[in-house]
């Protein structure tokens, strides 16, 4: 059984706690030795089960009420629920959430009801396509041009590491329109996957498995109404949508770390060594403590960073930076800790401890690289200290 104790922090409400506890007794039963041998498929049956139990309404803003808003508390905490479960519900849950960011904060009502509608009831799979093989971390250098012609816009160029690329039914693609040198002449636009000149390049296979793939765009033409808010806000708009999803990928983090801790205890309680509990060995209480440390205090960076954006902040960049750095950093700490308490069936292909181990290492990279979120938190900092 899984500590519980930090839903009585004050961060959250008796909806958080009741979501909790429902969320988990639905991942229980549906989960419980899904079959991952197809993941594009996985993905697919995943999406319409969410779709099906509601758990979708959660990913984006309600389309038939205005005053409608995500709350970040709900999303990490299912985020944490599914990867404590299954790392592919987790993702097949973010996706609809990261994908659809962009419409949910800044599209139009028209927009929010042709997409979100099928998004949220899990009839339609969406896609984020922000990053280039020149542009990951560096952003503002990306290549990729969408040129006005008439009422449309005509787009050129590739995208990489896409997840759900493959899949998705529709993906919000950035894209360089020209209004300024850099970050400032960027704009973001709804693609439908069967939109003619959009291809897929390219599936990439990465350790953990997930719909992935580099996508190419060649004369791709859409509407001008296709544009989610106004010319050069993309820069922007991307970076608003990271503001609220970088918390629930250290949401997501905290979920893999509680269920390898969970896995341990279980591991050190059951196994004899030396003729007692491994857990009388000192030396692997200590690796359970630093482990507990780790989890409470990646919880306490997640959910802090939560509470502030529903609380109403404009923008959480230092929280969520700091939440996403430790959650992911130390997430893959506690993993690796679980794998040595399981000695030769922490490396065994299948296990839940091996999974892990590869299931976290991305988290440390997308989203903004550990090494970006270092400079997120130092700049804010640094600027804070100026106004004391
Ligand atoms: C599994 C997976 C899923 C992804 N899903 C998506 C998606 O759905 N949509 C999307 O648009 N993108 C997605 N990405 C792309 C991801 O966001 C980029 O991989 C990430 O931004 C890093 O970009 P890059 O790979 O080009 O590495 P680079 O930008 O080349 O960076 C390489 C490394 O350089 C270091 N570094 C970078 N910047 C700095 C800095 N300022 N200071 C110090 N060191 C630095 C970091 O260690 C970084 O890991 C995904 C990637 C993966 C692996």
């Amino acid at each position: 059984m899984s500590d519980r104790s930090f839903l009585q922090w004050p961060f959250f409400d008796e909806v958080h706690r009741d979501l909790a506890d429902q969320v988990d007794a639905w991942a229980t039963k549906e989960l419980a030795d899904l079959d991952h041998s197809n993941v594009d498929e996985t993905c697919k049956f995943l999406v319409k089960a969410l779709g099906d139990a509601g758990w979708l309404k959660l990913s984006a803003v309600d389309p038939t009420d205005q005053g409608s808003k995500i709350d970040v508390r709900s999303l990490c905490i299912m985020r944490e629920t599914l990867a404590r479960h299954d790392g592919l519900a987790d993702f097949a849950f973010a996706m609809q959430g990261l994908g659809t960011g962009c419409i949910s904060l800044f599209g139009s009502e028209a927009q929010k009801t042709e997409w979100l509608t099928k998004t949220r009831a899990g009839e339609a799979l969406s896609a984020f396509a922000l990053s280039e093989p020149a542009s990951g971390s560096d952003v503002a250098n990306m290549a990729m041009t969408a040129v006005r012609d008439g009422d449309d816009y005509v787009l050129n160029g590739e995208k990489t590491w896409i997840s759900n690329g493959g899949i998705a039914d529709v993906y919000c693609v950035f894209a360089r329109t020209g209004e300024a040198p850099g970050a400032k002449g960027l704009s973001v636009f709804i693609v439908p996957a069967d939109t003619p000149g959009l291809e897929i390049a390219e599936r990439l296979e990465v350790v953990a498995p997930h719909p992935l793939a580099r996508l190419a765009f060649k004369d791709c033409r859409i509407p001008a109404s296709a544009m989610i808010g106004n010319p050069g806000e993309g820069f922007r708009i991307a970076m608003s949508v990271l503001d609220v999803f970088r918390s629930t990928v250290a949401a997501a983090a905290l979920g893999f770390a509680r269920r390898a801790l969970d896995e341990s205890l279980s591991r050190v309680s059951d196994r004899e060594l030396f003729g007692a509990p491994m857990s009388d060995l000192q030396m692997v209480q200590g690796h359970i403590a630093d482990m507990a440390l780790d989890v409470d205090a990646a919880a306490l960076l997640v959910y802090r960073a939560a509470w502030l954006k529903d609380q109403g902040a404009p923008r959480v960049s230092r929280e969520a930076a700091m939440a996403k750095l430790y959650a992911t950093d130390h997430a893959q700490d506690v993993i690796d800790k679980a794998v040595q308490l399981h000695g030769g069936d922490g490396v065994r292909k299948g296990h839940i401890v091996e999974s892990l181990y590869r299931e976290i290492r991305a988290l440390r990279i997308y989203e903004g690289a550990s090494d970006v979120q270092k400079v997120v938190i130092a700049r804010q900092t640094l600027a804070n200290s100026k106004g004391v």
